[in-house]
């Protein structure tokens, strides 16, 4: 059996993967992207990203000029004023740590479901779907070759593992890598603001980034994501639901409707244990959580009570161990695959939107500039190791800091 051949093969279509394979696209570069599900529905997908300014050079570097335009003008807004209060909405002074410089573009939302869209478009050709990486094989003539779980193959120059946080490619290169879990869990749910506009929601909690810190006990956020579907029309099927969630029941994966999101989090076994947590559903998460906040100011108990179940759920918050370095190959490693980090500061999505940009700079020299191969994924990986890294230490570092303001029982692990 032959194998086919590709230049560069990415494994992964998430952000980072798509990303990539759009900037190599653009310069004429030879890539395939390997990507197992055919349909993204992992919960996070039903939820907006903030954008970071990392994210959008990356973006504006790797997509081809229609593309962006489309991003731009598909881009949800959100709340950029933001309001602190405790749990009886006597407002509260933001504390010190929280006025550094940011990177953030507050007001910008992006809808996970959009972002793919773009990412995908005018990729059809070359992002194969269903097509499970299980190892690689190191050739003697420098090339990789990538085996599949189906038994199908592909060989490379490059093989780029973007493949998120649990990362086959990682395995195999850094076999010691280690992905912890914080002991934080966090719980999070939307309500349509068609939905709040009934329950005459009040506009501090939609109008505003508005953080309840509460006298006892753990914070919850609340923010928008506005769209205006109609506006996007002229982008075709960018910014609308999309095709591939018409099967799934529920408002979860709606994308062309606006809404208002709240998240916490809370210790290990400060709600309940994790076993009793994975039996709930959203209606008895919110009614756990309520067990908890009921007794707050009835505007904030309005909104919980009233969330679309659908959209709730608990998920387990867990961080890379930054600092692993190994020596520069055919394979190499993106996004989550190499830092993944807490949802604290909203910086992993945006990380591995950055990487892409760098890689894909890197790439280019090395195949339109005339720079060796090896020295540009070496330059590409010093880059990424120097962000990524950093990325993962802030990100915890805020967790740590806003599980430690609340003055609960309870312990939180620092990985
Ligand atoms: C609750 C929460 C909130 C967040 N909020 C933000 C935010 O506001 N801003 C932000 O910047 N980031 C945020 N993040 C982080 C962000 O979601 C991730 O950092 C981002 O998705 C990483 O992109 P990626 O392309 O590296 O990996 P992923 O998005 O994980 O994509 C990996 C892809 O690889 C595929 N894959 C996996 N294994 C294989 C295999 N063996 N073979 C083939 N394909 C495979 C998967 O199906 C997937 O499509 C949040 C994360 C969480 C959990």
């Amino acid at each position: 059996m032959t194998i086919p051949f590709v230049d560069i093969a990415i494994i992964g279509g998430g952000p980072g993967g798509l990303a990539l394979a759009q900037g190599l696209r653009k310069h004429g570069i030879d890539v395939a992207v390997y990507e197992r599900d055919p349909v993204r529905a992992d919960y996070v997908q039903g939820f907006r990203l903030g954008l970071r300014q990392r994210g959008l050079d990356a973006l504006e570097a790797n997509l081809p000029p229609h593309l962006l335009e489309a991003f731009l003008g598909t881009l949800g807004y959100a709340p950029s004023e933001s309001l602190i209060f405790d749990e009886y909405f006597h407002p509260l002074a933001a504390p010190e740590w929280a006025r550094g410089p940011e990177d953030r573009h507050g007001e910008k939302s992006v809808s996970r479901i959009t972002l793919r869209q773009i990412l995908l478009s005018g990729l059809d050709d070359i992002v194969h779907v269903g097509r499970v990486f299980d190892h690689y094989a190191e050739q003697a003539d420098g090339t990789v070759v990538a085996h599949f779980t189906d038994g199908s193959a592909v060989r490379a120059n490059v093989l780029v593992g973007a493949d998120g946080a649990n990362s086959a490619v990682r395995r195999q290169l850094l076999p010691d890598f280690r992905i912890v879990d914080t002991g934080m869990r966090r719980l999070a749910g939307k309500m349509t603001l068609d939905a709040a506009a009934r329950h005459a929601i009040s506009p501090l909690l939609l109008d505003y980034r508005t953080s309840i810190r509460p006298t006892a006990g753990r914070r919850i956020m609340f923010s928008a994501h506005r769209v205006d579907p109609a506006a996007y029309a002229r982008f075709g099927l960018i910014g609308q639901d999309d095709a591939t969630h018409r099967d799934i029941a529920g408002f979860h994966f709606d994308n062309t409707t606006s809404y208002v999101w709240w998240n916490t989090a809370y210790a290990l076994n400060e709600l309940a244990t994790d076993a009793e947590l994975a039996r709930l559903d959203g209606a008895g998460l919110i009614e756990l959580l309520l067990r908890h906040v009921g007794h707050w100011d009835e505007r904030i108990v309005t909104l919980i009570r009233n969330s679309d179940p659908s959209t709730v759920a608990m998920l387990k918050v867990r961080t890379s161990e930054p600092g692993a370095v190994w020596e520069t190959g055919p394979v190499t490693l993106l996004g989550d695959a190499i830092h993944s980090m807490t949802y604290f500061q909203a910086l992993g999505g945006n990380s591995a939107l950055h990487d892409a940009g760098l890689l894909a700079a890197q790439l280019v020299a090395a195949r339109n500039g005339g720079k060796p191969l090896l020295p540009a994924l070496h330059d590409y990986e010093e880059a990424m190791r120097e962000h990524g890294y950093e990325a993962v230490r802030t990100s915890l570092s805020a967790m740590l800091r806003n599980a430690a303001a609340d003055p609960v029982s309870g312990s939180v692990a620092a990985a």
